[in-house]
């Protein structure tokens, strides 16, 4: 199979469309064109490994302290989607299991599997692989629904009588994991899972 470098040209990551190598937009959409991202490899390996560690304190540690007249709690996620889950909220138990625990380390084993495969030169289901990672990068730009979840999870808390007083520190790390794979995600080049020609 060939590819842009084989060919001598330079494929816009936006519309597909191959330019002649030195041209630096794209003639059809304006996309800045590189023909292969910066040391992609390397940079979306160190900001997924670094996501990966702030995933544990965001889920281990608590997400928000309250206190009520008779109660003075932290809660960690797993212990509000519980929450939620008891006094059966499924929809809001389950939407907030998904933002927080389940999209979150999807997206990173993803983008390690994609890491994977460029470095062992896989050839496998390329075009898949691909589609895998539109999936994810959209997903990526649903990321403010993490916030949105965190509003909800505190407006309720409140109508239970509860007050938040502070933000625990699985808030700031679950924050830092959320930009740094989105930094990730961008840092990845798909155009390196095809630089492995076949035979
Ligand atoms: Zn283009």
């Amino acid at each position: 199979m060939q590819n842009d470098i084989s060919e001598g040209k330079v494929l816009c990551l936006n519309c597909r469309n191959l330019s002649n190598i030195g041209i630096k937009q794209c003639p059809i959409c304006d996309e800045k064109l590189h023909q292969r991202k910066d040391d992609s490899f390397n940079k979306t390996f160190f900001l997924t490994l670094a996501a990966l560690v702030f995933y544990i304190p965001s889920n281990y540690f608590s997400m928000m302290k309250t206190v009520s007249l008779t109660t003075y709690g932290d809660t960690t996620i797993i212990e509000g989607i519980f929450y939620f889950l008891k006094h059966g909220d499924y929809f809001v138990g389950t939407v907030i299991f998904m933002a927080s625990v389940f999209v979150p380390i999807l997206k990173l084993f993803v983008l390690m599997f994609l890491l994977y495969s460029v470095k062992t030169k896989s050839t496998w289901r390329r075009i898949d692989k691909n589609k895998l990672f539109s999936m994810i990068s959209i997903i990526g730009r649903w990321s403010m629904l993490d916030i949105f979840v965190m509003g909800l999870m505190i407006s309720l808390v409140h109508f239970e009588g509860l007050v938040v007083i502070s933000l625990g520190w699985a808030s700031l790390s679950f924050a830092i994991m959320v930009i740094l794979t989105m930094m990730a995600t961008e840092s990845f080049d798909t155009r390196l899972l095809w630089d492995e020609t076949d035979e």
